[in-house]
């Protein structure tokens, strides 16, 4: 057997996820392992986002609304847009990958950072694509530097804001800049999967309002994070209309699944658990900012849930050794971990797990 794989697959590699909880546990026979690696909401999710999922139970043999009508219409009116601007998806991971589909052409380039969301190069290469990194200055997007790599051949550039996983984030002033200075045959896609934690007033939270003059933008929102039902796999995109029902040629007929329709309708119900949110990772955010000033360690300020941190050491030894304390964080390159702001318990869990393995 010689099986022909495409050759854009040669340099991918799969995507290694963290351990979850119980593995740690045994593997290290721990009774306490807490888990501030993939940036999920410590408070877990609303209740009525349970209460919702309850409720549904009993319709499990019935297909999803491919259309997600009633999520794209709530999510529409809050925005203010039409439903035809809107499109859920299984998550904002698979909106990277349809995206990347809908597209980019063999010799295309997508312009991208070096150090942010490891699927938006992966699903370039899928494609043929041809990555052009632009390496973040000082932790943060440098985008008169993406502005400045632009060519003929550039289709599409990725902006997470704020950035994962350093926590930073640029002005949106910088971001309309870049849109009235590249062509209109550029995507430019704005990826906001933590905009919901973001403290500065510089950060147009309605950057929805920016689709009508730019319709090559593309603005990525998910309900992993401050929403808290990562499992469920709900995000959405804002596009205009014309992207929208290209998305719609590309994308599964049921994408996104019934529960995880029911759950997102719920969770944008409850603005009191992401506000209890927002609070508790602020206090989480301030508390590990002070710890890391006593202990001397650098750190990227952050306006997500997560934290970008040299601990001088090498980052895979310090996840190891933490996860021996049944800690788990994740290590990203040379002496840079990223850890979530978890409960204030857990915050200081970690905190004297740290300081015993520097
Ligand atoms: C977590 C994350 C996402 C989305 O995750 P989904 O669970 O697939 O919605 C998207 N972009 C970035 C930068 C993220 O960190």
């Amino acid at each position: 057997m010689n099986l022909m794989y495409r050759k854009e697959l040669e340099d991918l590699v799969p995507y290694k996820p963290g351990k979850p909880i119980e593995y740690v546990m045994k593997e290290f026979n721990l009774t306490n392992v807490i888990k501030l690696a993939s940036n999920e909401n410590p408070l877990g999710c609303s209740k009525k986002v349970k209460d919702a999922i309850q409720n549904a139970l009993d319709n499990l043999h019935i297909y999803p609304d491919g259309n997600s009508t009633d999520l794209r219409s709530e999510l529409a009116k809050k925005f203010n847009l039409s439903p035809s601007q809107v499109i859920p998806s299984s998550g904002s991971d698979e909106m990277v990958d349809i995206l990347a589909k809908v597209f980019v052409n063999h010799g295309d380039e997508v312009i991208m950072a070096d150090l942010t969301f490891p699927r938006y190069i992966a699903t370039t290469k899928m494609m043929g694509g041809v990555p052009v990194i632009v390496p973040l200055k000082d932790f943060t997007h440098d985008i008169k530097g993406m502005q400045n790599a632009v060519t003929e051949k550039t289709k599409m550039i990725w902006i997470c804001n704020p950035n994962n996983p350093t926590g930073t984030m640029v002005p949106t002033s910088e971001i309309i800049e870049l849109l009235e200075n590249v062509s209109k045959d550029v995507i430019v896609v704005l990826d906001e999967a933590y905009r919901e934690y973001v403290t500065r007033d510089d950060y147009m939270l309605d950057s929805e309002k920016l689709l009508e003059k730019y319709p090559n933008l593309i603005i990525l929102r998910t309900f992993s994070k401050a929403y808290g039902i990562a499992a469920l796999r709900v995000g959405y995109t804002l596009a205009s209309e014309e992207i929208v029902s290209n998305i719609n040629k590309v994308r599964g007929p049921f994408n996104v699944n019934s529960l995880a329709q029911v759950g997102a309708l719920a969770a944008l119900e409850d603005e009191d658990f992401l506000k209890e949110s927002y609070d508790l990772n602020k206090l989480g955010k301030e508390y590990l900012y002070k710890e890391f000033d006593s202990m001397g360690l650098k750190y990227a300020l952050s306006e997500t849930n997560h934290i970008f941190v040299d601990v001088k050491k090498d980052a895979f030894e310090v996840f190891d050794a933490l996860q021996r304390k049944g800690v788990i964080i994740r290590p990203i390159m040379s002496t840079f971990i990223r850890v979530s702001m978890g409960t204030m318990e857990e915050n200081k869990i970690f905190i004297d797990a740290l300081k015993d393995v520097l």
